[in-house]
Formats: structure tokens, C-alpha cells, sequence
């Protein structure tokens, strides 16, 4: 028997949660956000699975490649740009789309030969304050696009800081609009939080990227209950059983101290797999068909669970750190992060099995 630890793809999962974004925003195309490896989910089985969407959206260059060469013939866009000439140069040739943010990568564009037909996301910073251009520069820089022999389509587009907060996504739309009067182009802003929440939001393509794992962007509503599934399942067996006295303590520092008789059961996941480090006690864990919650500190290679209420748990009991039956955003809130965090951590010795 190997180490028991496995990531189950679900790919029907994918599949369906693209299919939810597509209900929301039915006069819109698709980007599927697929950067980071999708996510940690992979790169080509998530296109595989994701391969009725519009066009996909990716961060790295190689990404871009990899999809092109795999046969992909829809749009695919690159989220930050390209980084320096020869990638304006080469991705042009593979047809390639590109955000342009900023005028440093608005002069990677003088090399491209006229006819070279790029297509050009051009990105507006709306109030996120990280990339963009700043809504009174819009206007020249779309001219100087328009005008260049080597672009193509030009789309306009921005993104949102907190379209799953409280401050929702208006006080950016006005911006936008602002910043976009009189440019008769295509508009794309929304992420999966707009996606699901603000119609207004969703123009000519939507972006989005954590709802197609099966992840709420909402921090008070669950993804079972947008009709979400969840794509990624990180799951274990329990490979040892440790009975503590009361004032026995568990594992390294000694973070969990028994205060009566205890039972714990012993995972093989640790933080080389991508488990967070700093989960607390009572991290919620799937042991069996049951619910209980991590005790003492995950280490590299293991973490622990409370069994003391489920006798009929013990060695080569499954246990279920994220997915079916444990929802990656419990988690991830009991851990003081985001799914995205935990989904994009898992490491390349967990084996994956994919699961139509
Ligand atoms: C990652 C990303 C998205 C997807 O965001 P989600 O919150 O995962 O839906 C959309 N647009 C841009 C520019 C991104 O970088």
C-alpha cells in the first residue's frame, strides 16, 4: 500500500460550476480563470474539463504555450501581460491575447509587426490600485492601440477589490464608466463574486476563476447553496491511534493538552502536502462519514484528529482534509484563510486521481 494520501479531481464538477457561471451571466462570454495550474487543480485537466468556455485566462507565458499547443483554439488571454519583447513577439505569433496595464507594456508592442492582429485587454484601474491605468490616461492609451498596425481586438477591462464585500462593486463601476466614455469596445470586469451577485457587472465576457473549483467567494453563503461542487478532494487515512491521559499533550509544542481520556487519531497529510501550518485546533476534518477537528500542530508529514466520540474509527479510517463532505471554505475560515490559498498549496507528492 502506498502512502495513502490522494487530491480527487472531480472533473463533472468543473464541468457543472462552469455551467452555473454560464446560468448567471447568459449573455456573456466565458474566460475560465485557469492560472496557478487552475488553481493547484491542473492546468490541462481543468481545460479539458473546461473546454466549452469562451476562452481561458492564465498568468504564465508557458501556461499560454501549453494550452495553444494542446490544441486549444479559443481566446487565451494573459491576465498580467507579457513581461518583456520576445514574449509580445512570440505570443503574437501564437495568437495570443494580452492585458496591457501600464505604458512600460504598451512599448513591448513597437516590435510587433503591422498585421501581427494581437488582441489587447486593456486593463483600467478602477480603484483596486495594483495594475491599470489610471481612468484619465484610458483615453490615449486605447487611441495609441487603435492605431497600432499590430493589434487586433481591443476589450476594456478592469477588476474588482471587493465584489463579495461590503463596499460591492459601484463605487468602481462608476469609475469605469467614467474613464471608458465614448469607447466603443467590448467590457470585461466581473469575477466569480460579481459573477454570481451583480448582473450589471457581467458586459461581454466574465472572468471567473475560484466558482469553477466549488468555492463560495462569500464569505456567508456556502457553495452548496449556489449550486456549486466541489472539484478538489484532499483525503487521507488515519495510519496510527494515540490514546492520551488527561494532561497527555499531542504532537510538537504541545498546542493541545487533554483534559480527559482522548483518543486521536493519527493522518497521513501534513504541510509538505499543503495542509496549512498554522490551522488551530478543531480544524474541521471528514473522519469516516463524520465531522470532528484537528488537535495540536500539523507537522510536515501528519496531523491529528479527534476520535474520541467515533470508536468506530481507527487505522485505514478515510479521512477528508477538504472537499466532499468537508467544504474547502470551512476550512479554509478555520485556518484564517481562503480556499484559494489551500487549493494553489497542494503539493506535487500528493498523487491526484481524476474522477469523471
Ligand atoms: C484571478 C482573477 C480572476 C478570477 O477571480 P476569482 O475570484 O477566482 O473568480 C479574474 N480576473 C482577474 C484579473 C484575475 O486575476
Amino acid at each position: 500500500m502506498p502512502r495513502p494520501i490522494t487530491a480527487t479531481i472531480n472533473l463533472a464538477a468543473l464541468t457543472h460550476n462552469l455551467g452555473v457561471a454560464r446560468a448567471h451571466a447568459p449573455h456573456a462570454k466565458v474566460f475560465a480563470v485557469i492560472k496557478a495550474n487552475a488553481y493547484g487543480h491542473g492546468l490541462l485537466r481543468a481545460a479539458g474539463a473546461l473546454r466549452a468556455a469562451d476562452g481561458f485566462a492564465v498568468l504564465e507565458f508557458d501556461a499560454a504555450l501549453q494550452l495553444r499547443s494542446a490544441g486549444y483554439a479559443q481566446r487565451i488571454v494573459l491576465l498580467e501581460g507579457f513581461f518583456d519583447r520576445r514574449e509580445a513577439v512570440e505570443g503574437a505569433a501564437r495568437r495570443l491575447a494580452t492585458v496591457v496595464h501600464s505604458e512600460e507594456q504598451l512599448r513591448l508592442l513597437d516590435g510587433l509587426a503591422a498585421g501581427a492582429r494581437l488582441d489587447v485587454l486593456l486593463k483600467i484601474n478602477s480603484g483596486m490600485n495594483r495594475l491599470g491605468f489610471a481612468p484619465d490616461a484610458v483615453g490615449a492609451a486605447y487611441s495609441r492601440l487603435q492605431e497600432h498596425p499590430g493589434v487586433g481586438k481591443v476589450t476594456l477591462m478592469s477588476h474588482f477589490a471587493d465584489a463579495d464585500g461590503a463596499r460591492g462593486v459601484d463605487w468602481q463601476l462608476t469609475a469605469f464608466e467614467r474613464a471608458a466614455t465614448g469607447i466603443a469596445a467590448p467590457r470585461t470586469l466581473a469575477n466569480s463574486a460579481a459573477t454570481l451577485r451583480y448582473p450589471a457587472t457581467h458586459f461581454d465576457w466574465i472572468r471567473p476563476g475560484i466558482m469553477l473549483y466549488g468555492s463560495s467567494p462569500f464569505a456567508g453563503q456556502s457553495a452548496a447553496a449556489l449550486g456549486l461542487q466541489p472539484a478538489m478532494t484532499l483525503a487521507s487515512e488515519i495510519i496510527s491511534v494515540c490514546t492520551l491521559k488527561p494532561g497527555d499533550t499531542v504532537g510538537y509544542g504541545g498546542l493541545f493538552r487533554a483534559e480527559k481520556p482522548t483518543r486521536v487519531g493519527i493522518v497521513a497529510c501534513g504541510y509538505a502536502d499543503g495542509y496549512p501550518r498554522h490551522a488551530p485546533n478543531a480544524t474541521p476534518v471528514r473522519v469516516g462519514d463524520r465531522l470532528t477537528g484537528t488537535v495540536g500542530r500539523v507537522s510536515m508529514d501528519m496531523l491529528c484528529v479527534d476520535i474520541t466520540d467515533m470508536p468506530e474509527a481507527g487505522v485505514g479510517t478515510r479521512a477528508v482534509l477538504w472537499g466532499e463532505g468537508n467544504p474547502i471554505d470551512d476550512v479554509a475560515q478555520a485556518a484564517g484563510t481562503v480556499s484559494y490559498e489551500l487549493m494553489c498549496a497542494l503539493t506535487a507528492r500528493v498523487p491526484v486521481i481524476e474522477q469523471d
